[in-house]
Order: structure tokens, then C-alpha cells, then sequence
């Protein structure tokens, strides 16, 4: 068993990021970790981190989900730890992939805030973070609960657990269909003036779910068309959602925040730590940086608690994610100091292959080195270096009618919601730029090596 569990710890390990371009909410990492009630096991459990990043794979229906955790220095060498959990957990803190701090308090919020990532809870927040914060009771979309559900766990956007209806308990998804547009009802007029924006930009109702078999077609009408407002909750709590098999859906999630004023100035530059080995803001890091901690009005090092030095504008960096038959399979960061290439098999191991996801057809159009990609001007730029050419969709809203351009080993600033083609159904799309995702099939555990026996296994 210790062979699997060590498996399932590097698989845990490639979903980790305190990259704040890479990272897609964050989480407080011992509270997972003690949060017994998801498997009725020990007391801590460093599997139960995996266990959000399957919920936290659900939620986005992203396959490549990153997570940030943040973990009090105490847990490093938390005895009732596995000596063997306690190795990894070391090992992730040097490797800037966990933030360890001496008191977390309201540093998962902090980041929330400066960030705009959502913040995975597991209870009530402290009442100086709600002061602090007041985007805590005012958007709480932004909080995602962390429930037990079947031997796993699942995150609910709201913050406060929904009471059930009729006793059941359907407000929470596992990844199912969700309505794209759900019409008003009258009847739910004070839950809908609570409920948050969900982000800014609506596709098109066009992208609903047409091929949806005509007998599992909901009821109600298309919003758009009566003019209604799609809205972010009830899309995940709509009736006979459960009922859609393989179904495009119109991503309606809440994915992230405009970041707080002292978040985007903070994010805007680069920062050094005294500490030359310091995994967050030494010279030594070798992903993009996180954002410090404020203490005393002053930006310091999360981990050392000293001042860091502003040390010139942060490189602007994309996040980048490979998008499969319309399922998210891994993200990865492009910045103006690290370009990266894309295909079936680069020569450089710390380029991106997509080759596992790749039927005959694609593998045989899809060249070794596809494209590249890098950071020109502040911008995400895309050079095709391949035999067949490379398709670039073209959008400068998700809603706008697609126009395509095909380049050949020529390069190509990308701009708002355009997206890049290397084969049919093989793409590369910026950040959560997503227009649709299929569901039906659920994105793949962490903790496939890991089943509930060897859970118990590591007591
Ligand atoms: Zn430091």
C-alpha cells in the first residue's frame, strides 16, 4: 500500500500551486486535513488535501484543477502526521508548491482577496476576517463549502450550507449537467436578489444544450429568450439537471474575483525575501510568485514574516489550459520569462506534451513541437511551428460569432476570448476562458490509486 499511497501523493502533488496565475481557489490546508468527517478515518489525513482537489476538479469541471494551500508551520511537524506525510509536506513547502506560514488566521482569505480566487471553507470564517473582509457576507459565491458526500467530498459555491429541499439533498452537483440559463421564477425573487453576479462575461444562449436528447430537454424556456437573467446559483440546482447525460453546458461557475486595490498592486509587482532559500519570494523559485501577506500595512514573506523588497514589475504571465472534447485536462503558465511549447512529444521534458489525450487521427496531424507559446508586449502570443498548420478562433467576447484564422509558421497575438486549434476538439484556451465544457463523464480522481482501504490502510 505505501507504494500507491506515495503515487497518489505525487499525483496530489501536480494539482498544488502557490503560482497565484495558476491557482484556481484556495484552502486552508490543515483544516482539510483534520476534517475527519470526509472519510471517518484518523484525525489528519494528508489524502483529504486530494479529496478538495477532486471537489475543487467537480466545481470547475477541470480535469487540471490547481489548488493553493496554505499550512500553519505546526502541521510540518504535526506528530500524529505519517512520517511519511510529514516527509511530502516538507517537500512541498520547499518547493513553494504549499505556503507555509506560522499563523494562518486569515491568510487564505488574505489571498482570496488580494487574488480574487475562490476560498474553499470548512467552517464559519473568524469574525475579524468578515470584518476585514466584506466581501465575506456581501459576495458569498466567492466562498466554497466543503462538504462530505459519498466517501468523497464536494464544494458548494455560497458559502453557507443550502438547506434541502423536500429532504433531499440535490443543491449540491457531483459534476452532472447543470442548466445553462435558468428562467426567473417569481417565487424565487428574494434568493435571486441575494444571489452574486456570476462572472461578467455571458455566453452566448445559443451555446445551450442543443443536442441535449429532446426528452431530457428541461422544461422551462430559454432565459435569453424571454429576456430573463441567467443567474450563478440556480444553474447548479436547476430541475432534471441530473437527468442530462453527456451534455454541452455553458460554464456559469464562479471561477474568480477582481482582485481587492491592494491585491492587484501587490500582484503587479515582484517581490525578494531576505532569505536567500526562502520557496516564495527567494531568487531560488522557480514558478510564478504568490502574493505576500500584510502585516502592518507593510507587504512581508509569508513564511519569514520579514518585509520583502519590491524588486521591479512582475513578468506578465498567462495561464494556459489544455482543453480536451471541451474538458479541461491541465493547465500550465506562460510568462514573459518562461515560453513554452506545445505538441505531441517536445524535446524538452518542462514543455507541454498533450499526447495522452490524442486519438490516431490527432496524434498523426498534431506535430512534436505544435506551437509556441510566449509573452510579447504583455500579451499571450502564438507561433505555429508545425506541418499542418495551427487554427486560431477569434473572439473578442464570448458571445460574439466566431470568425477562424489559420496561421502557418507565422505568430499570432491572442486577445480576448480567442482560442488556439491544433486538431479538432484539441485546444488551448487562456485562464477559464472555457466557452462550454461536457459533462456527464466526471473529471478524473486523484485518489484513483488511493481507494477508502487504503485510507484505513494508513491509520
Ligand atoms: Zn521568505
Amino acid at each position: 500500500m505505501r507504494f500507491e499511497i506515495s503515487r497518489v501523493m505525487d499525483t496530489i502533488e501536480q494539482r498544488l500551486t502557490t503560482d497565484i496565475t495558476l491557482a484556481q481557489a484556495v484552502v486552508d490546508l490543515a483544516e482539510v486535513a483534520r476534517f475527519v468527517a470526509l472519510d471517518g478515518g484518523r484525525p489528519i489525513n494528508l489524502l483529504r488535501l486530494g479529496m478538495v482537489v477532486d471537489a475543487l476538479s467537480r466545481y470547475l469541471i477541470d480535469a487540471g484543477a490547481m489548488l493553493y494551500p496554505v499550512a500553519g508551520r505546526e502541521v510540518l511537524s504535526e506528530a500524529a502526521l505519517t512520517s511519511k506525510e510529514r516527509m511530502v509536506l516538507g517537500r512541498w513547502a520547499d518547493d513553494g508548491l504549499i505556503e507555509v506560514t506560522p499563523v494562518v488566521a486569515d491568510r487564505p482569505a488574505e489571498i482570496a482577496d488580494f487574488t480574487g480566487l475562490p476560498l474553499v471553507v470548512v467552517r464559519e470564517l473568524p469574525p475579524q476576517a468578515k470584518t476585514r473582509f466584506p466581501w465575506i457576507a456581501d459576495s458569498p459565491e466567492r466562498l466554497l463549502r466543503l462538504t462530505p458526500r459519498a466517501g468523497g467530498a464536494v464544494l458548494t459555491p455560497g458559502g453557507e450550507p443550502m438547506p434541502p429541499k423536500d429532504g433531499k439533498e440535490r443543491l449540491v452537483i457531483r459534476g452532472q449537467a447543470t442548466l445553462p440559463i435558468v428562467p426567473p421564477d417569481p417565487k424565487d425573487k428574494t434568493e435571486e436578489k441575494e444571489m452574486a453576479e456570476p462572472s461578467p462575461a455571458e455566453p452566448p444562449a445559443e451555446d445551450a444544450p442543443a443536442d441535449a436528447p429532446a426528452e431530457d430537454a428541461p422544461k422551462e424556456p430559454v432565459a435569453a429568450e424571454k429576456g430573463g437573467r441567467p443567474d450563478g446559483l440556480q444553474s447548479f440546482t436547476a430541475r432534471g439537471a441530473q437527468r442530462f447525460g453527456r451534455t454541452r453546458v455553458v460554464r456559469r461557475r464562479f471561477t474568480r474575483a477582481d482582485p481587492s486595490g491592494v491585491g492587484a498592486s501587490l500582484m503587479a509587482r515582484e517581490w525578494r525575501c531576505k532569505e536567500p532559500e526562502c520557496p516564495a519570494f527567494g531568487p531560488i523559485r522557480r514558478i510564478g510568485q504568490p502574493v505576500p501577506r500584510m502585516r502592518a500595512g507593510l507587504p512581508a514573506c509569508p513564511r519569514h514574516g520579514e518585509a520583502v523588497k519590491d524588486i521591479g514589475p512582475r513578468p506578465a504571465a498567462f495561464a494556459v489550459a489544455i482543453v480536451v472534447d471541451d474538458l479541461a485536462r491541465r493547465r500550465f503558465v506562460v510568462s514573459a520569462e518562461h515560453p513554452v511549447i506545445v505538441g505531441r512529444e517536445p524535446s524538452d521534458p518542462d514543455d507541454i506534451s498533450v499526447a495522452a489525450w490524442l486519438h490516431e487521427a490527432a496524434a498523426a496531424w498534431i506535430a512534436k513541437e505544435h506551437v509556441k507559446l510566449e509573452v510579447k508586449a504583455g500579451r499571450l502570443q502564438v507561433t505555429d511551428t508545425s506541418e499542418n498548420g495551427t487554427l486560431i478562433w477569434k473572439r473578442s467576447t464570448p458571445d460574439i460569432k466566431e470568425e477562424t484564422e489559420r496561421i502557418y509558421r507565422k505568430s499570432y497575438q491572442l486577445d480576448g476570448w480567442d482560442s488556439i486549434e491544433l486538431y479538432t476538439g484539441v485546444e488551448l484556451v487562456v485562464g477559464d476562458h472555457r466557452l462550454q465544457t461536457v459533462v456527464g463523464s466526471e473529471p478524473a480522481s486523484v485518489l484513483l490509486d488511493a481507494p477508502t482501504v487504503a485510507l484505513r490502510l494508513v491509520d
